[in-house]
């Protein structure tokens, strides 16, 4: 059963009650393992369940243009304090939606159209923000787009030699490093050498690896980034939404593009679940936990290699691995979907210079912070090896018996590790 419960929603709406109960189970009987996915603890589950979805405060504490904020400007400062402590910054703005629109604001705070911009170019594990043609970034300015090493001891690794010729031919007004499927450690302070050298203003979307920094397993780009951009709702764990962070010298430039310039009212309900979140991250079990990751990340790397797996960049610093699967003969898509029937959840990803289409390509991307979230350990990191690599070959053949095979030992291992939103009633 769902947690908390959600009596008034069953009888309200039988239809909606039951499709997010059907979820709570299939979170709980599914190893997940979408790198960018988590469970929140209860506590973030209440806060945004709470009243404060009924408010409107459009501005900042203390500068609203809504009366009624005598309860809302604490929250938000709550939000804004612990999120300045956490991660040792001097200014942090809590009311972008998510990572989408928090990057869009960075590039009304510091570019115009038709200026250059650069970053990690999508298909090498970029995010469609850092200026992919098909997202707003790559429509309205002059995209100039970084890769990863095609070969040599640092195949899969971003390719620093690359972004320095880049930044100082195209001199951007943006440099953007961080991504969505980057199995290694980001180099901070290189990509602030550039930055400096080549005038740009340095962004570091850091929203895969927030709760790594956070935790102490990933180093910190303060005191290298200008701006950090990240989502509050993949390892750092709390609700959907993003967060800006800066030195005190963009705080009004980030703040304005935020609001009046890109959004309306902020969601206070999200805005306390990040207070929530950040209070929750700032404990030595959070820590430990940011360390758990990384290590079930290692040893699930470590057991895939064993078993014949292409991994890009040869394995993970972090949370993340991007498997190339053009050696075991079966394409990213049809094996997402066949691990998912056999209780694996992931997706298909390309992989850099993939020679397959995007929305067909050869990899699959995966990630801890879920399992980790579930109390998973790198004991157990070879059984669920076990079980990609069957249902790898399951879904080469074609085998719908053997993936179902599969899902029902998945339910029998993960019915040991609670997961908090779900009880098991008897
Ligand atoms: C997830 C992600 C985003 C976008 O976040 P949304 O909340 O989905 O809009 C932006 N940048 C990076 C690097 C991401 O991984």
């Amino acid at each position: 059963m769902h947690q908390p419960a959600i009596p008034h929603l069953a009888l309200a709406d039988p239809d909606i009650a039951g499709l997010v109960e059907a979820e709570a189970r299939r979170q709980f009987e599914k190893v997940r393992l979408i790198a960018s996915e988590n469970y929140v603890s209860p506590a973030v589950l209440e806060a945004t369940g709470t009243v404060l979805t009924n408010k409107y405060s459009e501005g900042y504490p203390g500068r609203r243009y809504y009366e009624g904020q005598q309860n809302v400007d604490p929250v938000e400062l709550l939000a804004v304090d612990r999120a300045k402590a956490l991660f040792g910054v001097e200014h942090a703005n809590v009311q972008p939606y998510s990572g989408a629109p928090a990057n869009l604001a960075v590039y009304l705070a510091f570019a115009q159209p038709g200026d250059t911009i650069m970053g990690m170019a999508l298909p090498m594990g970029g995010h469609l923000t850092h200026g992919w043609s098909v997202s707003a970034s790559g429509k309205w300015f002059n995209a100039v787009r970084y890769s990863v090493r095609a070969d040599g001891p640092d195949a899969g690794r971003a390719d620093l030699d690359e972004v320095r010729e880049l930044a100082l031919k195209e001199r951007p007004k943006l440099i953007f490093c961080g991504g969505t499927a980057i199995p290694r450690t980001i180099d901070f302070p290189a990509f602030a050498e550039i930055a400096r050298e080549s005038g740009a203003v340095l962004v570091a979307d850091v929203a895969h690896i927030a709760g790594l920094i956070a935790g102490g397993a990933h180093p910190s780009p303060v005191g290298y980034a200008d701006v950090i951009s990240t989502t509050t709702h993949k390892t750092l764990r709390g609700p959907r939404g993003a967060m800006l962070m800066s030195t005190a010298e963009h705080a009004t430039a980030i703040d304005k593009a935020v609001f009046p310039g890109l959004q309306g009212g902020p969601h206070d309900h999200t805005t306390a679940a990040i207070a929530v979140a950040l209070r929750e991250a700032s404990t030595s079990e959070f820590s430990a936990y940011a360390h758990q990751i990384v290590a079930n990340a290692k040893a699930l790397a470590e057991a895939l290699l064993e078993r014949g797996f292409d991994l890009v960049s040869g394995g993970t610093d972090n949370h993340l691995i991007l498997v190339d699967l053009t050696g075991k003969g079966v394409a990213g898509k049809p094996a997402a979907r066949a691990l998912d029937r056999a209780g694996i959840e992931l997706n298909y990803n390309t992989v850099p210079f993939d020679p397959r289409k995007p929305f067909d390509p050869s990899g699959v991307r995966l990630g801890t912070a879920a399992i980790t979230t579930r109390g998973l350990t790198p004991e157990l990191m070879p059984r669920i090896a076990d079980w990609i690599d069957q249902a790898v070959q399951a879904a080469a053949k074609e085998d719908d018996a053997a993936l179902d095979g599969i899902a029902a030992q998945v339910r029998e291992l993960l019915a040991a590790y609670p997961m908090p939103g779900w009880a098991q009633t008897p």
